[in-house]
C-alpha cells in the first residue's frame, strides 16, 4: 500500500460511515450567536456556558495585560516564561479551590497528557470511566501503565477492577460533568472506592468548574470531595482557554521536575493569565452567581419544553443537553435541519461517542434568553 492509498482509504471509510468531520470558519462562535458567512445563528454548540467570552472586564484585562507584558510569554515557565501574572493566578486558583498548589497548562489536553505521563509507570494501573474525555483515555493508552475502563458512573465495577493484584500504584480517572452526556459522576462513592484500594483519584472538571457549586468551585466542591489531582480547564465556563492542575506541594514539585508538557512548551501569554484572573473574579462575585442562576433556569426551561415522545432527554441537569438519536445520518440530518432554521448545533458521532449513540449535542449558555430556547424547541419539534 502507498501513502496515498493509506490516506484515501481512511477518508473513504469515514465518509461512507457518515462520520467525516468538518470545520466551519465562523466569524464569531462563542456566546449567544454564531455568525458564519453572512448569516447569524442562535448558538447551541459552544462551551461558553457563562457567556464570559465577551465580558468587557475580561477583554479589558487581556488588553491591559498585553500592553504591560507583551503578547507572548517569551518561553517555557522553566526559563523566562513564568510571570508574576501566572504566579498570581496560580495562587488565586489554589486558594479558591482549597489546594496547596495550582500549576497552569496551555490546555486541558496538555494537562491531562502531562499528569498521566509524569505519574504513571509500567507496573501502575489506570482505571478510568469508560466515557472519559479523549485527552484522558489517549494519555492512558499511550502510557506504559495498564489501562482498565469501568462502566460509566459505576463504583461497583470500579471496585472490581481495582481489586485485581498489582505491584504498582493505581489511579482512578473520571470527570465531574461528562462532556458528551452532561451527567455528573458520583464522586463520593468513587472516592470512597479509590481510598479503599489506596488508589489516587484524578477528576477532570472541565465542564463543572465555574458553572456548578458555591462560587462556581465545581463538581468536587459541590459533592465535598477533594481528589488528589483536580484538573480544571478555562475554555468552557471561564470563556477563555488554558487549564490548571490542583494538587499538593509535593505533587506540584514533582510535576515541575517531570511534566514534559510544562518544561518543553511555551507558557500561556501573561495577558491571558490576567484575563483568567478577571474571569475568576467575575465567577466568584455576585454577578457570577446570577449568571449561574440564569443558566440553571434556562436549562430547566429547555428540559420542561422537550416533547419526550419525540426525543429522549438525557439524565443531565448541566448546560450539556444531548439528544441521543443513535444513527449517524439521522444526527447529521437533524443538525442540518436546525441550521437551515437558524439554530446551530453539533452532530456528535462515533468515535467521539460510543457506536450507536450519535447525538445532537445541545449546549445552553447564560447568554441565551428564554425566547431563544423556545425557538430551539419549536425548530426541534418541527424536525420530527
Ligand atoms: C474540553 C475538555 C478537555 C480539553 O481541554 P482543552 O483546554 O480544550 O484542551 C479535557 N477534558 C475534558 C473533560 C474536556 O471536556
Amino acid at each position: 500500500m502507498t501513502w496515498q492509498q493509506k490516506i484515501d482509504d481512511a477518508l473513504t471509510a469515514r465518509r461512507s460511515a457518515d462520520a467525516l468531520r468538518r470545520r466551519h470558519a465562523v466569524v464569531q462562535g462563542a456566546g449567544r450567536w454564531l455568525s458564519a458567512g453572512d448569516r447569524q445563528y442562535l448558538n447551541f454548540s459552544s462551551n461558553d456556558y457563562l457567556g464570559l467570552s465577551h465580558h468587557p472586564q475580561i477583554i479589558c484585562a487581556w488588553q491591559q495585560g498585553a500592553e504591560r507584558f507583551g503578547v507572548g510569554s517569551g518561553g517555557s515557565g522553566h526559563v523566562s516564561g513564568y510571570s508574576v501574572a501566572h504566579q498570581a493566578l496560580e495562587e488565586e486558583l489554589a486558594q479558591w479551590l482549597g489546594y496547596s498548589r495550582a500549576l497552569l497548562f496551555i490546555s486541558g489536553f496538555a494537562a491531562n497528557q502531562a499528569v498521566i505521563a509524569a505519574l504513571m509507570a509500567k507496573d501502575d494501573r489506570i482505571v478510568a470511566d469508560r466515557l472519559s474525555h479523549a485527552s484522558l483515555l489517549e494519555a492512558a493508552s499511550l502510557s506504559p501503565a495498564q489501562l482498565r475502563r469501568f462502566t460509566h458512573n459505576n463504583p461497583e465495577h470500579l471496585s472490581r477492577l481495582l481489586v485485581a493484584p498489582t505491584s504498582g500504584q493505581q489511579l482512578v480517572v473520571t470527570e465531574g460533568v461528562f462532556s458528551m452526556d452532561g451527567d455528573s459522576a458520583p464522586l463520593v462513592e468513587i472516592q470512597r472506592t479509590a481510598q479503599q484500594h489506596r488508589a489516587w483519584l484524578l477528576v477532570d472538571d472541565a465542564h463543572g468548574i465555574g458553572v456548578t457549586g458555591d462560587e462556581g468551585r465545581g463538581s468536587c466542591w459541590q459533592q465535598q470531595v477533594k481528589p488528589e489531582l483536580l484538573v480544571v480547564t478555562f475554555g468552557k465556563g471561564f470563556g477563555v482557554s488554558g487549564a490548571a492542575i490542583l494538587c499538593s506541594d509535593s505533587v506540584a514539585e514533582y510535576l515541575l521536575q517531570f511534566a514534559r508538557h510544562l518544561i518543553y512548551s511555551t507558557s500561556m501569554p501573561p495577558a491571558q493569565a490576567q484575563a483568567l484572573r478577571a474571569a475568576l473574579a467575575v465567577i466568584r462575585s455576585d454577578e457570577g452567581r446570577q449568571r449561574r442562576e440564569k443558566l440553571a433556569s434556562l436549562i430547566e426551561h429547555f428540559r420542561a419544553g422537550v416533547d419526550t415522545t419525540a426525543f429522549a432527554l438525557a439524565p443531565s441537569h448541566s448546560a450539556i443537553q444531548p439528544l441521543i438519536v443513535g444513527d449517524n445520518a439521522r444526527a447529521l440530518q437533524l443538525a442540518e435541519t436546525l441550521r437551515s432554521q437558524g439554530c446551530w448545533a453539533s452532530a456528535i458521532r462515533p468515535p467521539t461517542v460510543p457506536a450507536g449513540t450519535a447525538r445532537l449535542r445541545l449546549t445552553l449558555t447564560q447568554a441565551h434568553e428564554k425566547q431563544d430556547i423556545d425557538r430551539l424547541l419549536e425548530v426541534l419539534h418541527g424536525a420530527v
